[in-house]
Order: structure tokens, then sequence, then C-alpha cells
């Protein structure tokens, strides 16, 4: 496994860390399995959040356990806007994670300028966040984000070590900004969503590509042992991509076009409780991948299906893409709901 330097917070980091969402979906057991797996292929940087439902807890089990300080470096996040919220929830992370310190404590999803100027204000979450710093509860303070707008203003502040924001080779526009700002600020760059909440199929030229920026670490979420092994052999070598490969990338970028999701869950919930990033990925799966049907029959499983939208709009204010959700859900639905 390779290894980048965490911009001014000086730690050593694997060019491939570990994502917290997917551990949600699987059991305790199989969840130890795959964080032991990523700690003996290198891998050191692991990243999660209080909105993750279990993950901490599930990381926290092994790392309770793991018995070589300093040597993995533990993030994790709360959307806490306020000091006194945001202290509450690292005490929780303390507890989940069984852990002393947190090496990085991020503001999460700091989506636009009223939530910045509320964390930036005085009994904000950053003044939370200094102070856990002086209790020696948390090393560095981070922010991530999906609006690359407020991530340039949020990290010209000076309050961030370091920036977590999507970037993949079909979303390509934070990256644009924020990599020669944060290669200026010496700013660690974590990289979230690398295969673009999973509408890039092929893992070895999606992060390849991005091992080729200047990125510090890219941290696909991973719920076995087998992803943990495809991933973190990537890694190792961090190969260039071929001028043939760079095609291959290239076309599958174009196929995906602008238009789709990205699976962050944060239309959700649904007031009729259509599980809209679910619907999405079954409908790439559809017409993107030719698995008509393997997706027909997940879809005929889900309780609520994309005709229960009620259109009222809400999904469409939340999601941080714009994305037209209510007529991609008809469109999703011309397909699936026929019969
Ligand atoms: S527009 Fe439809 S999918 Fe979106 S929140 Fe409303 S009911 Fe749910
Ligand atoms: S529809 Fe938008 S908010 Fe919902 S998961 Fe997809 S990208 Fe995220």
């Amino acid at each position: 496994m390779q290894y980048r330097t965490l911009g001014k917070t000086g730690l050593s980091v694997s060019l491939v860390g570990m994502g917290g969402i997917p551990i949600q979906k699987i059991d305790e057991a199989r969840a130890e399995q795959v964080v032991s797996a990523a700690i003996q292929a290198g891998i050191n940087f692991f990243d999660s959040a209080r909105g993750y439902t279990d993950s901490e807890a599930k990381l926290g089990r092994v790392f309770g356990s793991y018995h070589a300080p300093g040597k993995l470096v533990i993030a994790t996040k709360s959307a806490a806007k306020t000091k006194s919220e945001i202290l509450k929830d690292v005490e929780v992370s303390l507890k989940n994670l069984r852990v002393k310190t947190i090496d990085l404590y991020q503001l999460h999803n700091v989506k636009d300028e009223a939530t910045l100027d509320a964390v930036m204000a005085p009994g904000g979450a950053v003044e939370g966040l200094r102070e856990a710093q002086t209790k020696g509860w948390i090393r560095h303070i981070g922010i991530t984000g999906h609006v690359p707008e407020i991530l340039v203003k949020a990290v010209k502040t000076g309050a961030f070590a370091t920036v977590q924001f999507p970037f993949s080779a079909v979303e390509q526009e934070a990256a644009k900004m924020l990599l020669p700002l944060a290669a200026e600020l010496g700013l660690g760059v974590i990289v979230m969503k690398p295969l673009a909440g999973g509408a890039l199929s092929n893992s070895d030229l999606a992060l390849r590509f991005l091992f080729e920026h200047p990125v510090t670490t890219v941290i696909p979420g991973m719920a076995s042992v087998e992803e943990v092994a495809q991933n973190s052999s990537l890694g190792e070598r961090a190969l260039p991509l071929t001028p043939k490969e760079r095609e291959v990338l290239e076309q599958q970028v174009q196929s995906l076009g602008k238009t789709f999701c990205r699976r962050c869950e944060y239309c959700l919930p649904c007031p009729q409780n259509v599980n809209i990033p679910m619907v999405f990925l079954l409908d790439g799966y559809y017409t993107r991948y030719g698995l008509q049907s393997w997706a027909e029959e997940r879809y005929r499983a889900m309780e609520r299906k994309a005709k229960d939208c009620a259109e009222c709009g809400l999904c469409e204010e939340r999601c941080p893409y714009n994305l037209p959700i209510r007529s991609m859900l008809k469109e999703a639905s011309s397909r699936f709901d026929r019969e």
C-alpha cells in the first residue's frame, strides 16, 4: 500500500482508505472481518460519521482491540452546527470508536452559506471542535461537502486541515476548484464517492484515474473482504492508466452524462417511503449494464415503488446535485411499473 501525507496534519495515510457507509448494511461479525482485512491489507485511514447509524460502533469493535496506537488514522464527522451539539457528538464518537482521541473530526456536509455561517459563528461547531482539541478528544479539524463554492469559502478561513469532497471521472468540478487551493493551503484531500456512488462499475479504472491527481486518500466504501482485496491492491502499485484504459473510462463517463444519482441519500427520508437512490441504482443496472431481469427482480421486492411518488418535491430541495428526481422516477417507473 502506498501512503501520502494528509496535508498539514502530517499524518501518513493509505492511498486507499475506507469509507464507512456500506458497513452499515452488513452484520457485526462480517463488519469485523472486513475492517480487519482492511488493516491487514495496509489500509490505515477509516472515515465514518455520526449520521451513519452503527458505522462508528462497528469500526470501534475492531479499533478497541487493535493494539498498535498511532498506526490507524481515524476520522469521523458530525452535521451538528453548534458548539454544544458537536461536543456531545464528539463524546459519542469517542465511545463508539473506542479510542481516546479521534485523529480527524470533520464538519459533515456543509452545504450552503447559512450552514457555513452557523458553524463558523461564535458558539458554532468550529468553536466546539477547537475546545475538543484542547481537551485532547480530537487532533485535527476537517470539513466535508458537495458544493465546491462553499468548500472554497470554508477552507479559505484557515479553520480546517483537510477537505473532503466527491471526485471521480464523472464528477470533476469540485476537484478543479479545490485541488489547487488545497495544495496552496497545505490541506489534506480526502476523496469521497470515487465510484460516483456505484455509477462507475470498474473500480480498477476509477481509482487509478484518481491516483493520478494530487489527492491524499481515496475512500471507497467496502462491505466485503473481496472488495478490500481488490481496492487495496490498486493502492499498492497505483499504476497510471494506459491510453486504451483512459478511453474505456471516458466512454463510461459519456454514457452516464450528468443526470445520475450518486447515492448520497441526502434526499431521504421521502414522506411516501420511496427509496429513491435504490430505484435509481436498479434503473442504472437496467439501462446501462444490461441487467434487466436482475434489476426487475430486486425492484419487485421493494415495498414502495417509483409510482408511489406523490411529487411533493421535498427530495429535490435536498439533492445536492439538483437532480430532477420526480421526472427521473417517472422514467424509471415507465420501465419497472409496466404491468
Ligand atoms: S417528490 Fe416523490 S420521491 Fe420526492 S420526496 Fe416527494 S414523494 Fe418522495
Ligand atoms: S437523488 Fe440526489 S440526494 Fe438522492 S441519493 Fe441521488 S444524488 Fe443523492
